[in-house]
């Protein structure tokens, strides 16, 4: 029997949820969830846990990854319980256990943190561009450098030790035990979990969200490839310029619907975004919106009279790549797909 956390219920209330407490415990929500089953039984189990303060089972749990909020639990529960939002607020807390730099957690349960970041980012990309003298072939090289090296060391220094992280609270220290083969035969399921997102698919009435879901990774990893690798602001390439017209316009057509869902407040899952959620689609479109514009205004040769897009797209993208990225919504991409590869692992 795990060690019991009387705190954690008002621990997990600063990662968004604040209506589990109204559970009676009915079963509705895991009756009506359509990604439950018997051998993984949740949202009920997780809200149990979560009240008991057994913050070792949770710890130790891939069950808030397997839900993909299609907010229909939150919907039929009689108490309004939210029992949606309880598990996006788990896989929030989670993200903050996995990450060894405590900053996730600050980001996630401090405005005022994530606010302060922005702007010391902000006062950074701006003290640069004004020891550059505003010279934008300069700023260009440094920002196309800036993004292949941030790639790389987040990689190495963040996200292969959140994983390890996440492993050994998940896999190892519950003992269970497998064999190589397992790990190798089930990659399949990481592959399949970040680019295709399949399980989302038997979530109800949710085949338009997978979709936007599905294009809009395709879209945004093209442009990393298309910015990163095939230098898109300098190139000669016409089919490489075309190409980045394109994916930059889907990463920001498809967030204009993500941010009207979310003002709108329709579905369940739209009901009560938390500030990070307002970070991670904002800034993907704006990242699209500026990346397009910049590129536009270098075709059309107005790119020198208007630096100031381009310090923007640059801001923009510092942010995103320092802040959301390694400790923001982001990381969802990333311990989805390595907890369904988790899970798999765990299957007999
Ligand atoms: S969250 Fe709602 S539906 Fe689920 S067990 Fe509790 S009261 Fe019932
Ligand atoms: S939000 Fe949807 S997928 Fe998640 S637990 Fe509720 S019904 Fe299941």
């Amino acid at each position: 029997m795990s060690k019991v956390n009387p705190k954690f219920a008002t621990e997990l209330k600063k990662y968004g949820s604040d209506d589990f407490n109204a559970c009676f415990n009915c079963g509705n929500c895991t009756a009506t969830c359509s990604l439950s089953t018997a051998d993984s039984s949740f949202p009920r189990e997780m809200i149990r846990y979560t009240t008991l303060g057994l913050e070792g089972e949770i710890k130790a749990s891939l069950k808030p990854w397997e839900c993909y909020y299609c907010g229909e639990c939150s919907t039929e529960c009689p108490r309004e319980a939210k029992p949606g939002e309880l598990m996006m607020s788990l896989r929030r807390w989670l993200t903050a256990q996995y990450d060894w730099t405590g900053l996730s957690g600050l980001m996630y349960k401090s405005l005022p943190a994530s606010i302060t970041a922005f702007i010391l980012t902000f006062v950074g990309v701006l003290a640069f561009a004004f020891n550059s003298n505003f010279d934008l072939e300069h700023m260009m090289h440094v920002g196309h450098m800036f993004e292949a090296i941030a790639i790389g060391t987040i990689m190495v220094v963040i996200f292969i030790p959140n994983i390890a992280r996440m492993w050994y609270f998940t896999i190892l220290q519950p003992k269970v035990k497998v064999p190589f083969k397992k790990y190798v035969s089930s990659l399949g399921e990481f592959f399949v979990t970040m680019f295709v997102q399949k399980r989302a698919l038997d979530c109800d009435d949710n085949r338009f969200r997978w979709f936007e879901h599905f294009i809009l990774v395709l879209g945004y990893l093209s442009l990393l490839f298309t910015t990163v690798f095939l230098d898109w602001f300098s190139t000669e390439y016409v089919a490489v310029n075309i190409f980045g017209y394109l994916v930059s316009a889907i990463v920001f057509i498809v967030t204009i619907d993500f941010v009207n869902s979310r003002m709108k407040k329709k579905k369940a899952m739209n009901q009560n975004s938390q500030p990070s959620d307002w970070f991670f689609v904002v800034w993907l479109f704006l990242m699209g919106l500026t990346a397009f514009m910049t590129r536009l205004f270098i075709d059309l040769d107005i790119i020198e009279s208007n630096k100031w897009l381009y310090i923007f797209h640059l801001t923009i993208l510092v942010q995103w790549a320092l802040i959301i990225v390694p400790f923001g919504k982001w990381t969802h991409f990333l311990y989805r797909s390595f907890a369904m590869y988790f899970a798999k692992l765990k299957e007999k």
